[in-house]
């Protein structure tokens, strides 16, 4: 085991886990703070998650979502970007645990702000990760464009057509936020940008499924605007089956088993998961070793000001903390980065720990695009559909995208879908598109070659 290489410092260490929402506005926040930060975490990049479904249908390329975290944070003197995958904290003895290619690195904090995020939840069958990825990362979002244009490519191949059929069904699973959004945008894929490349297939008959297992479509929206979303995505071709609960996911399909507790299969090739989220795996960690409990979706239920109870000088914040009234969104991150950031600097000017006033979230409202020009909004009492809240998603998302390039070259890339109906993002490499079959293939046959020893 190493410890890390930084020049010592009596300065006040914090050490930061995450680069989302929450730890990057945290350590920008500390900016001027008489503080040394050090970030840690398991991507390079600070990644906008909410347009991670334009890089899955080739809107716009991962660049534009990702920025590199340490060129961001270059001019901030106080703060160094470490990249490591934080396997252990120890709350006791104030460490950080993190690896990296093998190599383990151990930092120690006076403050320690934790903000890991949320992955996917597969509800205890993780196994259906393999046939239905999540939505949650570059990685994913790429893996996600791999399979649907790839599922294009071999039904223009097939002659069979009941396979033609299967590669030509999408399924999302899940009628949240990310659910709508995918579904939207494979149809719109399909029935424009798509529409006459093929020569053996029509694009345009492809079978786009919303499924899910609550009785409405994005639930969290209210009655009103989640009947709005389903009235514009059935208008467009997605079937909505709502009702509906998956029992297996497979190469091939899915299983679903209806209200009427029969069941009934959808051949599909291409499926999406954006079910549910549950927080990183630390938050147990800091559970076992604090007062605190973590609710179902893995949350640690900290205190008023953020902290973990009986440490004061740890704070979980975004996904990864339950707080009564403040939503998984990247707000709750945002607002929490800059709450803890001000409680830092406050008690190193000498303000007393014991006396934090709670965070106090105010909340400005939500969104999901459907397709172009269709949006719906929530913003307070306020609830409007269509055009107008279209415009108001494409600003908002421009306003919080890192950088003026990227707004810019965002921007252009909106104008060619929206306006002209083009993709610049349907490139897809052979990595993508044979790697994960050729690596099952592997797998079969090292599981035939230990089924050969063990029976010899
Ligand atoms: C597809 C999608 C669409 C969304 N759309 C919207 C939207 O339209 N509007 C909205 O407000 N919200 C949206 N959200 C939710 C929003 O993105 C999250 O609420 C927000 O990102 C939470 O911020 P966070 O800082 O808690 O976590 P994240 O932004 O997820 O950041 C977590 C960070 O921790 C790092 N990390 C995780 N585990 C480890 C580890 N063990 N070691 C080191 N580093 C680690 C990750 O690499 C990452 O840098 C969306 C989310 C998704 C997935």
């Amino acid at each position: 085991m190493s410890h890390p290489g930084a020049t010592p410092s009596d300065r006040h260490r914090v050490v930061v886990i995450g680069s989302g929402f929450g730890g990057l506005t945290a350590t920008k926040a500390l900016k001027r703070a008489d503080v040394d930060i050090k970030l840690i975490a398991r991507t390079q990049h600070h990644l906008f998650q909410p347009l991670l479904y334009q890089v899955a249908t080739g809107i716009i390329s991962e660049g534009e979502i990702a920025p590199a975290t340490r060129v961001i944070l270059r001019k901030q003197k106080n703060a160094q970007v470490l990249l490591g995958d934080v396997t252990g904290i120890d709350l006791a003895n104030r460490t950080v645990k993190s690896e990296l290619l093998g190599h383990t690195y151990i930092t120690p904090y006076d403050t320690l702000i934790v903000a890991a995020g949320a992955g996917q939840s597969y509800f205890g069958n993780d196994h259906f990760a393999e046939w239905a990825p999540g939505m949650k990362t570059i990685d994913d979002a790429l893996e996600l464009r791999g399979r649907i244009l790839g599922a294009f490519e071999q039904a223009e191949r097939s002659s069979d057509p009941k396979r033609r059929e299967k590669l030509l069904t999408f399924v999302v699973v899940g009628a949240g936020p990310t659910g709508v959004e995918m579904a939207g945008q494979i149809a719109e894929l399909a029935d424009h940008t798509l529409k006459g490349a093929f020569r053996a297939i029509d694009s345009t008959k492809a079978r786009v499924i919303l499924l899910d297992a609550a009785p409405s479509v994005l639930p969290p929206m209210g009655e009103k605007l989640g009947k709005k979303a389903q009235a514009r995505l059935e208008k467009m071709g997605v079937e909505i089956q709502l009702n509906a609960m998956v029992t297996d996911v497979d190469r091939n399909g899915i299983t679903v088993k209806d209200p009427d507790g029969t069941t009934r299969r959808i051949e599909s090739a291409c499926k999406v998961w954006s079910a549910g989220v549950s927080a990183s795996p630390l938050g147990k960690q800091i559970a076992d070793q604090s007062d605190a409990e973590v609710d179902r979706a893995g949350r640690v239920k900290v205190l008023p000001d953020l902290s973990v109870p009986g440490y004061p000088n740890v704070f979980v914040i975004g996904d990864m903390a339950a707080v009564e009234g403040v939503p998984g969104m990247a707000q709750g991150a945002i607002q929490g980065g800059k709450y803890v950031a001000n409680t830092i600097k406050a008690e190193l000017r000498g303000a007393d720990p014991f006396e934090r006033e709670p965070f106090d979230y105010f909340d400005k409202g939500s969104m999901a695009t459907i397709s172009r020009n269709s949006a719906v909004a929530k913003i307070g009492p306020l609830e409007f559909g269509g055009y107008i809240a279209w415009l108001a998603w494409l600003f908002l998302h421009l306003i919080y995208l890192v950088g003026f390039r990227r707004k810019l070259t965002t921007l252009i890339s909106w104008f060619a879908t929206f306006v002209a109906n083009r993709r610049g993002q349907l490139t897809i490499t052979e990595q993508q598109a044979y790697a994960r079959i050729r690596l099952e293939e592997l797998e079969e046959i090292a599981a035939a070659v230990e089924g050969e020893k063990a029976a010899s």
